[in-house]
């Protein structure tokens, strides 16, 4: 166990570029944070003609953008009833019929852009832990399909060996058009093209407060204060107070992975034919997939939903793991890592405006491909451009009376509830499944 708390990615990263901690005194777009978002926005607003200051609490990257899992597709995460419960169907339909939209678009910057971050449409399966999961996803993949097109495709039991070597699923679903990427290499492609464009990004300058309105906002931060005409939040799972407004409605979930020593490439090819992009329908969510490079597996999931360290992180990790394989049971593992998505309580993210701030956050775990997108949206928004229009807009994320910001207490008793009470039951049906 040699680099735990440290990203595998960052390994294979560009050096760190030179930036400043001191932001400029005046800015016409203002944007609070570096990840995806943040640079997507800049790079929107700065080649519509804008002069562009992004400013990031730490060193821009740091947050989720260069932790995750770099599985690439925008699909619908919660069942398309929900979302109708949500927003209703006219929105719900077009929020499914725009996800494909914003991959094309993430995997389109990407090839137009010339970045180098490994990316590969190898698909992604969706696995089936019971035969209930099972039913439940191919419903959804008809449902999708009807709706909005989505090329999903069956892959009953017996046709599951083309995808993985486990024998811990009854089935899944395949996207062919997913893909994967290294998110590390992915931000670095990001922050090249908005170093050469010019923008100025101003790193480890935490923004503390957002006064005055639109045309005239007063931005105050730890290293002074930024007269700006717009601002806006790419904050996402790092949204904190005195952001209360925000911080109400998107709220930090612990995400954690690890990294296996390197392995065989007869283990990899035998393990996970295809390289797909591999996550499970259950509520005890895993998600993994290949290395880049072909040597390891990147497993991730929920070690809990309270930030635990990196070393018991991947014990709880490592045996989920063994569960999908247990051929891996003297394999190493070198890396443990965690980081913070932003959740919103209906599971979907938003792009909007309050008090004359924009915003584009709670991407819920996915944002690798909508992240780009709706900071693209959320740049030309606040520009007045029609381009920024999109279903993401229809809505304003919602908040709880028990959640008032800041560390989610409510996750310690969901914690418990779903250890104790759910992982066990879909672990007893799965086990009467096989
Ligand atoms: C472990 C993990 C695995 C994941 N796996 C996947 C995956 O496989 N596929 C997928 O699609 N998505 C995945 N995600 C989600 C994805 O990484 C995020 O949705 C995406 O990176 C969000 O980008 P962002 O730019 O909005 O936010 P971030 O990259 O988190 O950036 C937000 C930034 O805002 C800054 N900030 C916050 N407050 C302030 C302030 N007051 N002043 C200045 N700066 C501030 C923070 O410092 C931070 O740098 C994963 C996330 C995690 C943590």
């Amino acid at each position: 166990m040699s680099e735990f708390g440290t990203p595998y990615w960052w390994e294979d990263g560009a050096q760190l570029p030179d930036l400043p901690e001191k932001p400029p005194a005046k800015a016409e777009v203002l944007i609070i944070g570096g990840g995806y978002t943040g640079l997507s926005a800049a790079i929107t607003a700065k080649r519509a003609g804008a002069n562009v200051v992004v400013i990031d609490a730490i060193v821009p990257g740091k947050g989720a953008s260069t932790r995750n899992g770099g599985m690439c597709g925008a699909h619908a995460r919660v069942a398309v009833g929900a979302l109708e419960k949500s927003f209703g169907r006219d929105t719900a339909i077009a929020l499914l019929n725009e996800a494909p939209k914003a991959f094309a678009y993430t995997r389109g910057f990407i090839q137009d852009e010339g970045i180098a971050c490994d990316f590969e449409q190898n698909g992604r399966v969706v696995l089936a832990n019971t035969r209930k999961q099972y039913q439940g996803l191919t419903a959804l993949a008809k449902t999708l399909h009807d709706l909005a097109g989505y090329d999903m495709r069956d892959v009953p039991k017996a046709d599951l060996g083309a995808h993985t070597s486990s024998n811990a699923y009854q089935g899944a679903v395949f996207y062919p058009d997913h893909g994967g990427l290294q998110p590390r290499k992915f931000h670095d492609g990001m922050m090249a093209i908005a170093l050469r464009e010019g923008i100025t990004v101003v790193q480890n300058c935490p923004v503390l407060a957002v006064q005055g309105r639109e045309g005239a906002f007063q931005v105050e931060t730890a290293q002074g204060t930024v007269a700006a005409d717009k601002v806006i939040f790419a904050t996402n799972g790092y949204t904190r107070k005195p952001f209360n407004w925000l911080a109400k409605r998107v709220f930090p979930l612990p995400s954690f992975i690890i990294a296996t020593e390197q392995l065989p490439p007869e283990l990899i090819a035998r393990l996970a034919p295809g390289r797909r992009m591999m996550v499970e329908a259950r509520i005890k969510h895993s998600y993994y997939r290949v290395s880049p490079d072909g040597t390891r597996i990147i497993f991730g999931g929920r070690a809990g939903m309270v930030p635990y360290g990196p070393e018991f992180a991947a014990r709880r990790l490592r045996a989920t793991m063994l569960n999908v394989w247990p051929e891996l049971e003297k394999v190493k593992i070198t890396h443990s890592w965690r980081g913070y998505t932003g959740f919103t309580f209906e599971q979907v993210p938003h792009v909007g405006l309050h008090k004359g701030a924009h915003f584009a956050l709670g991407y819920s775990g996915s944002g690798v491909a909508l992240a780009p997108y709706l900071g693209m949206k959320a740049a030309y928004q606040a520009l007045g451009d029609v381009r920024g229009e999109t279903a993401y807009s229809r809505s304003t994320p919602t908040t709880r009376i028990f959640y008032q910001g800041g560390y989610p207490k409510f996750l310690i008793p969901a914690e418990l509830w779903y250890r104790q009470v759910v992982d066990r039951f879909e672990a007893w049906q799965a086990a009467r499944d096989q």
